[in-house]
């Protein structure tokens, strides 16, 4: 991991979703640093949107942990998804390959179903798939209906529909992991349907918890700050990249494998055993409270 950047990256621009390949620097999703001890040996898990980012990150990591993975994208994405799929076979474990929009509930209903027939079961259901558009200092002005309800659609309802899709297959011991944001606690105007659909879902991994508590399912969110992934480049103008995640405490931004172990840890039936109910940042240094 690149712990000595100075924060910003060279300008560039991609069209949504983005492709890995096309950035510069390439992100660092932890291919040479990861090394597994085991901690989710024998588990199924589904990824959405791990072809690329924090998503890729998170199923290499599983796979060096023992854990089988299949991973949902969108059609455009499939040289990433390839590429995801070989390093998590480089561990030795199956890589599953659903692309699929996930803005219809009918997608997320068959994504879980196509996912539980591949990997013969589920037990950890990453919900990691998001999409926003930055609209500049145009803010609530600049709101587009077709942007706001891809928006809503892909980071909110698609979690619900999932879950909803998700539980009759969850047992004692499995999980759920929400993706939210430092949007949800420090919010930036430009960002204003994305940073209310992550503080939803801070209110939904609450609410979800208790509710499946019983069934000895835990749910958990994790919150990134400023992390290197195609999602910059694709949704924001060229110059704001330069200096993406300067502003952090630790004065930079973060990459894909520093996010990854924050899924581990909640994934895991022994470590995570007790950890329901709670988002946990990895924001180099902003707060999350
Ligand atoms: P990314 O672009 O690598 O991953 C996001 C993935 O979401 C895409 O690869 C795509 O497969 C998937 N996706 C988007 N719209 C979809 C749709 N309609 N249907 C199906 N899949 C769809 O970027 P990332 O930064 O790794 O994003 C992962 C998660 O992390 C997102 O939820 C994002 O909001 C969150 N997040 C990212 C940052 C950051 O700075 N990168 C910060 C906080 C939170
Ligand atoms: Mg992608």
């Amino acid at each position: 991991m690149r712990h000595d950047d100075k924060g910003g990256f060279p300008a560039q621009q991609q069209e949504p979703p983005g492709l890995t390949s096309q950035m510069d620097p390439v992100p660092d999703h932890g291919e040479k640093t990861y090394g597994g001890h085991g901690r989710l040996k024998g588990l199924r898990a589904l990824v959405t949107g791990g072809d690329s980012g924090i998503g890729r990150a998170i199923s290499i990591a599983y796979a060096r942990e023992g854990a089988d993975v299949a991973i949902s994208y969108l059609p455009e994405e499939q040289p990433d998804a390839e590429d995801t799929a070989r390093l998590v076979e480089a561990a030795g474990r199956t890589c599953v390959l659903l692309p699929v929009d996930l803005v219809h509930r009918q997608a997320c209903l068959q994504v879980v179903a196509d996912a539980v027939r591949g990997l013969g079961g589920l037990d950890v259901l990453v919900n990691n798939a998001g999409y926003h558009w930055d609209r500049g200092p145009s803010g609530l002005e600049g709101l587009q209906p077709e942007h706001v309800e891809r928006v809503l659609r892909t980071n909110l309802h698609a979690v619900i529909w999932l879950c909803q899709a998700a539980l009759p297959h969850l047992g004692p011991g499995s999980s759920i992991i929400n993706t939210t944001s430092i949007q949800a606690y420090d919010p930036s105007p430009a960002l204003l349907d994305y940073a209310a659909t992550k503080a939803a879902l801070n209110n939904l991994t609450v609410n979800l918890a208790a509710a499946l508590g019983p069934k000895g399912i835990r749910v958990n969110a994790v919150a990134p700050g400023p992390i290197w992934t195609p999602l910059q480049p694709a949704t924001r103008e060229a110059k704001k990249i330069e200096t993406f995640g300067a502003d952090t405490p630790l004065g930079r931004a973060g990459q894909p494998g520093e996010v990854a172990p924050a899924y581990v840890f909640l994934a895991s039936p022994s470590d995570a055993s007790y950890v329901s109910g709670t988002v946990v940042g990895v924001t180099g240094g902003g707060a999350v409270f």
